[in-house]
């Protein structure tokens, strides 16, 4: 196998690439650096991808370097199986961090820093419900209301607020907010949430803590803790951004600046992790990592390299306004790569048994093959020819139509890397199914050998005793409507899953395809990019197709 270079295509600076230069340029910052802030309440799909890529790409690129933050500060929801699951991912996509920090690492100073807001007349212990806090917020068109106690003394919100710290009241019964305005025209202003009391253990810091803070005041303030220079996110937090500034300003702490780009959608996918969450507890995909799943391990078991993931962030670009890509910008980059890399072999998904009536029937060959055409360095190998093979049942047609090259009554085609054959019979069961097929072969025409016939079509084939089986999994879209963002209101996203999104097949392969070691790429020659199982055994490997070798689908969908 070889490495696939990456070369940096020659394209102009996106928005990001230009603020970073310009701050670069003009001393604010000597060095940059960056974060990717997952919270640990799931699994990495391809959005995030594009994230990672984006942060890490960046700091690489300006020599500048970046932090790996878990923003755990939702206890109920989080779990130390995601927090594996993300580093090996980042790993995996060919990332590496400078530092592996937790938002809960800085409880301590976060409380701290609540405790400044409070001393400066900042932030105020409110005993409103939940409800109340909720409906006294206004709407877009309405002020808010002030809470009965937000005038509470500096003194009177000291001694609460270390009390709520201290486990004295229950989950619910008081919140720390800012004090800001509650007139303010964008809502998230309007006396923002700071802290909430839950008496719930954390996966890192345990029973120490039973308040916890808002992701929104956890956020930029670990950004600043961390010295992060560009803080890169989704567009969804532009709004966010005054507050984002806000606390920075009144605690006088590292100004961090945060930049939105647009999130990545793509067609025939959700990527919502609650969404995924339920696909998996219910049973629809049989786990995060199913093949058929945007996550970014399901992506791997099904045959995606880092490589392709990379190109695909490089080709998608950063946007400042919300898009939808289409999935098949995934998969050619996908095929892109493999071309490269994936070693070529026969396998037949839907077999058809064709004797060749004049070969002689103890002789066995042993004919040359090309591994990779692309890749010289990938060698040769040899594959067993006899009498019997497998075709596929698509590659013969008894009336077939004009322009059909491949194989059927009294017609050639050349067997790669073999012979030509000629089909003299289709042999028939008594309800009419063929269930053979009887041809001769030119012993002139073996491959390779000089002044050679040509004949229209090249089918594939496999030698039926020398054979192999092997299990096959097929893949289709997970759903069937293009764009998830956007079904009908009375509709649920798992109304439009796709019923034949897997296919398992019992093909037959080659025998170089037994043995192979887990997850290595392969192309089966006319039928796509396949790779065995990371759980493939090997005394009978199974296969998963990563991806079609050109995109069939825009056809079905027209045909349908
Ligand atoms: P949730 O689905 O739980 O709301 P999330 O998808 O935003 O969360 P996080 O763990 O908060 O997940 O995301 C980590 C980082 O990845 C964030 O900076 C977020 O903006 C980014 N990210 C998430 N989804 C996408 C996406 N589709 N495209 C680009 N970036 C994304
Ligand atoms: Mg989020």
């Amino acid at each position: 196998m070889t490495p696939v270079t990456e070369t940096a295509p020659e394209r102009s600076l996106n928005f990001i690439e230009e603020i970073v230069e310009a701050d670069l340029a003009s001393g604010k910052y000597k060095s940059i650096i960056t974060r990717f802030p997952p919270e640990p309440n799931g699994y990495l799909h391809i959005g995030h991808a594009k994230s990672i890529c984006l942060n890490f790409g960046l700091a690489k690129r300006y020599g500048g370097s970046t932090n790996l933050r878990f923003d755990d500060t939702n206890p109920t929801k989080e779990d130390v199986e995601y927090v594996d699951s993300i580093k090996e991912d980042v790993r995996w996509l060919g990332f590496q961090w400078a530092n592996e920090r937790y938002a809960s690492d800085y409880f301590g100073q976060l409380y701290e820093w609540a405790v400044v807001l409070i001393k400066k007349g900042l932030a105020y212990v409110d005993d409103q419900t939940q409800e109340e806090i909720r409906s006294g917020r206004g709407t877009v068109t309405r002020p808010g209301q002030e809470s009965p106690f937000r005038n509470r003394s500096v003194e009177e919100n000291l001694d609460l607020f270390t009390r709520m710290k201290n486990g004295e009241f229950k989950d619910g019964e008081k919140v720390l907010r800012a004090k800001i305005d509650m007139a303010h025209p964008n809502m998230l202003l309007r006396d923002p949430i700071l802290y909430r009391i839950l008496h719930t253990d954390h996966h890192r810091t345990g029973n120490t803590w039973c308040i916890y803070p808002m992701l929104d005041y956890a956020h930029g303030q670990s950004d600043s803790i961390e010295q992060v220079t560009h803080s890169i996110c989704t567009l969804e937090f532009d709004v966010h951004r005054p507050l984002y500034d806000w606390f920075i300003e009144k605690l006088e702490i590292f100004p961090s600046r945060q930049y939105e780009f647009a999130r990545l959608n793509l067609t025939y996918t959700i990527m919502s992790k609650r969404k995924l969450l339920e696909l998996v507890k219910n049973g629809y995909v049989h786990d995060w990592d199913d093949p058929r799943m945007p996550t970014i391990c399901g992506l791997r078991r099904r045959g995606y390299t880092p490589e392709s993931i990379r190109l695909f962030a490089e080709k998608v670009g950063v946007a400042k306004r919300d898009n939808v890509i289409d999935l098949s910008l995934l998969e050619w980059c996908v095929r892109e790569d493999l071309n490269k890399r994936a070693n070529r072999y026969m396998a037949v998904l839907n077999p058809l048994k064709v004797v060749i009536t004049n070969y002689p029937e103890e002789q066995t060959e042993e004919l040359d093959a090309i591994n990779n055409p692309e890749d010289e360095s990938a060698g040769k190998r040899k594959i067993p020819f006899a009498r019997e093979i497998y075709i596929e049942q698509d590659d013969f047609m008894e009336n077939p139509p004009k322009k059909y090259f491949r194989l059927s009554p009294g017609n050639e085609v050349r067997l790669k890397y073999a012979y030509i054959i000629k089909c003299e019979e289709a042999v028939k069961d008594a309800s009419g199914r063929i269930t053979e097929l009887h041809c001769t072969y030119d012993p002139a025409t073996r491959s390779g050998s000089e002044n050679n016939r040509q004949v229209k079509g090249t089918i594939h084939w496999v030698s039926a005793s020398q054979a192999a089986t092997a299990q096959v999994h097929l893949f289709d879209r997970l759903f069937t409507e293009a764009h998830m963002d956007n079904i009908p209101e009375d509709k649920d996203y798992k109304d439009f899953l796709n019923p034949d999104s897997l296919q398992t097949l019992t093909a037959f392969v080659e025998p170089a395809l037994k043995n192979l070691a887990p997850m290595t790429h392969v192309q089966f020659e006319r039928l796509g990019y396949f790779v065995t199982d990371k759980d493939s055994p090997s005394h009978n490997p199974v296969f998963n197709r990563t991806v079609t070798l050109r995109d069939t689908w825009a056809k079905v969908a027209t045909k349908n």
